[in-house]
């Protein structure tokens, strides 16, 4: 079957702008099926997301979260169903910023992080793709807001692995992207460098995001809806009705622990049990 033409989309490539319609949700899955090869990574998902909402895609490894990432961002073809952004499904979306995780990055690619979040403009650069000061102080300014100031001649690789993922947040803003596509952002991440990227995402109130996590507690506390996936869909919603129990169960097996707390509230482990695990 042939993709749907929004999923062969790239990201930042220059592309006539979709006009988005005002009235769709930011983000429409339809009965999305993703294979690599005759492995099928994700099937059946559909969901819409409102615009300006935060979702958290969450489950077990291998459940197929960097999939569905990477399916919005065109990255990968899906094997059928449909994909609409702002309600259209044109060749490409220059609103679309999808964040890779750490690990699929070659941090020792010779580039300034002025340089890496100045490519998140190439998509709004004129015919000759060259900066003019207008993009220099767009780049600059978002180097600012997410503390990076004084960064911007550094390497990507001499950077922290917080400023990595802020160098990315910087990106997305210098972009001014409207759906923020973020794999594993936490990962690796120590608790100060978790919050600072937390309390970021938090300040892009203009933009609708999904964030691939493996902590239930955040996706809990930090995200207006979850999805929770192995390989299907096994829940999206409210955290409150998504992560439940027996749902939370079927998504990892044994591989998780829960507690209640004096306060009502479940707390949850996820021992990064894969999909393919048969969990105790
Ligand atoms: P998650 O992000 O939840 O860990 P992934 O989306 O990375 O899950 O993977 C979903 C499934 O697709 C897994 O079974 C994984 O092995 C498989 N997969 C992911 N990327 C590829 C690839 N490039 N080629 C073949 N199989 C892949």
């Amino acid at each position: 079957m042939i993709p749907p033409r929004s999923i062969m989309a790239r990201p930042g490539r220059r592309t006539t702008e979709a006009v988005h319609d005002p009235s769709a949700p930011a983000l429409r899955i339809r009965d999305l099926h993703v294979s690599y090869g005759e492995r099928l990574a994700l099937e059946a998902i559909t969901f819409d997301l409102p615009v300006g909402s935060r979702l958290a895609v969450v489950g077990p490894n291998g459940a197929g979260k960097s999939t569905l990432l990477k399916a919005v961002a065109g990255i990968v073809r899906c094997a059928d169903g449909s994909i609409a952004v702002h309600g259209v499904v044109p060749e490409g979306h220059t609103c679309i910023a999808y964040l890779p995780q750490r690990s699929e990055v070659d941090w020792r690619f010779p580039i300034t992080a002025f340089d890496a979040v100045m490519m998140g403009r190439i998509g709004r650069l004129g015919p000759l793709r060259r900066p003019k000061e207008r993009d220099r102080s767009v780049v600059r300014e978002a180097l600012a807001l997410v503390g990076l100031e004084d960064r911007g001649k550094r390497r990507i690789g001499e950077l922290s692995g917080g400023e990595q993922q802020r160098m990315f947040i910087a990106r997305a803003i210098a972009q001014e992207a409207e759906l923020v596509l973020f794999d594993e952002p936490l990962a690796g991440l120590d608790i100060s460098s978790r919050n600072e990227v937390l309390d970021l995402l938090a300040q892009l109130r203009k933009a609708t995001i999904l964030v691939a996590l493996h902590d239930l507690g955040i996706a809990a506390t930090h995200f207006d809806f979850v999805l929770l996936l192995r390989g299907r869909m096994l829940g999206f919603g409210r955290p409150v009705d998504v992560l439940q129990p027996e749902t939370l169960r079927e998504a990892y097996g044994g591989a998780l622990r829960m507690v209640s707390t004096e306060s009502g509230i479940l707390v949850v482990h996820d021992t990064a049990c894969t999909a393919e695990d048969r969990c105790p």
